[in-house]
C-alpha cells in the first residue's frame, strides 16, 4: 500500500472515531466503558420473544454480534431463523412480546424499518419480492441517497456518474452482467439472481450489521463463491458484523464464523465455534442436540 493511501486510511478512522465519540456523547453519558462497549457492540438482542398470528415462535433469544464478527444461526426448517431475521427488521406481522434489541447504544425494538437501516442494519431476504415497474438502478439510487440524507441530512444526493461508476463496478465484482442494471427488481430473476441482487444493494449500501436469510440457497456452487467472496471483501473493508443464516453448512467454508448457535424449536440450544457446524455436518442436528 502505499504511503498516500495509508495516510488516507488513517485518517478515515480517525475521522469515524470523531464522529462517534459525537454520537455517543449525543445520545447519552459517555463513561470509558459505556464508550468501548458502544465501540464494539454493533447488534445486540435481549431475550426476545417473538409471536405470529398469536402463536409464540420465538421463547427468549439472546445474542450479540460486536464489530467485525462473523455468527452463523442454524437451525432445521421452520426452528425460527427467518422470524428472527423479520423481527429484527421490524416486521408488522411479528410482534416482539418480550424483550429487547439494540444496536450500539440505540434500543431499536419498536423502530421503524427505515430507521433502522439508517443506523445500519442490512437484512437480505430469503424471499425477496419483485418490484416490476422499478429498475435495480433507480431503487438502489433512491436508497442510497436516502440513507445519505438521513445520516448528514446537508448531504446532496449521488451525482449521477458517480452513481453509475460505483454501480458498474460493483456489479463487476459480482459478475453481474451491465444490463441488469436496468430489469425491474427480482422481476422474472432467477433463484441466483435475485440472491445476487441482494448482496448488489448490500455493497452500495454499505452496513455495519448485515443479516443473511438463507443466501445460499438457490445459489449454483460457482455463484456462491462469487457471492461469498464479495461478502469477505466487503467484511474486510466496512468491519462488518454478519449474522449468516442458514441450515446448510457449506456456506460456512466460505464465510468462516467466529461463532455458530443452533436454532431449535425458537429456542438457541447450544453455540460453539466453527467446529459445531462441521459437527452439524456429519451427524444432524438431531444427533448433535439430543446430548443436550
Ligand atoms: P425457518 O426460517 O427456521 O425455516 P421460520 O421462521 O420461517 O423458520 O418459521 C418458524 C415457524 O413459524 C414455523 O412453524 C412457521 O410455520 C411459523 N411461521 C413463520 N412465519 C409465519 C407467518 N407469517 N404466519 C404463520 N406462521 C408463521
Ligand atoms: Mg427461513
Amino acid at each position: 500500500m502505499r504511503n498516500s493511501e495509508k495516510m488516507f486510511q488513517f485518517f478515515t478512522i480517525a475521522h469515524a472515531f470523531l464522529v462517534d465519540i459525537y454520537r455517543a456523547t449525543y445520545y447519552g453519558e459517555i463513561t470509558i466503558f459505556s464508550y468501548v462497549q458502544y465501540m464494539l457492540t454493533q447488534l445486540r438482542i435481549n431475550n426476545l420473544h417473538v409471536k405470529v398470528d398469536e402463536k409464540e415462535i420465538l421463547h427468549g433469544i439472546d445474542l450479540s454480534i460486536q464489530q467485525g464478527e462473523v455468527h452463523a444461526l442454524m437451525g432445521p426448517n421452520g426452528s425460527g431463523k427467518s422470524t428472527l431475521s423479520l423481527a429484527l427488521f421490524g416486521h408488522p406481522r411479528y410482534h416482539i412480546t418480550q424483550g429487547s434489541i439494540f444496536i450500539s447504544e440505540q434500543d431499536i425494538t419498536t423502530l421503524a424499518p427505515h430507521k433502522r437501516a439508517h443506523l445500519g442494519l442490512f437484512l437480505t431476504f430469503q424471499s425477496p419480492q419483485a418490484i416490476p415497474g422499478v429498475t435495480i438502478s433507480t431503487f438502489l439510487k433512491q436508497a442510497i441517497n436516502a440513507k445519505r440524507r438521513a445520516q448528514q441530512p446537508a448531504q446532496p444526493s449521488l451525482k449521477i456518474r458517480e452513481y453509475r461508476d460505483i454501480l458498474q463496478n460493483t456489479m463487476n465484482e459480482l459478475q453481474m452482467p451491465p444490463e441488469f442494471a436496468d430489469r425491474y427488481l427480482n422481476s422474472g430473476f432467477s433463484g441466483g439472481e435475485r440472491k445476487k441482487s441482494e448482496i448488489l444493494q448490500m455493497a452500495l449500501l454499505q452496513p455495519t450489521i448485515v443479516v443473511l436469510d438463507e443466501i445460499d440457497s438457490g445459489l449454483d456452487v460457482d455463484a456462491l463463491r462469487i457471492v461469498c467472496e464479495h461478502i469477505n471483501r466487503l467484511r474486510k473493508k466496512q468491519q462488518m458484523g454478519i449474522l449468516i443464516i442458514t441450515h446448510y453448512p457449506r456456506i460456512l467454508s466460505y464465510i468462516k464464523p467466529d461463532y455458530v448457535h443452533v436454532l431449535m424449536d425458537g429456542r438457541i440450544v447450544t453455540s460453539g465455534t466453527y467446529t459445531l457446524a462441521h459437527q452439524i455436518e456429519t451427524r444432524g442436528y438431531e444427533q448433535v442436540t439430543a446430548r443436550l
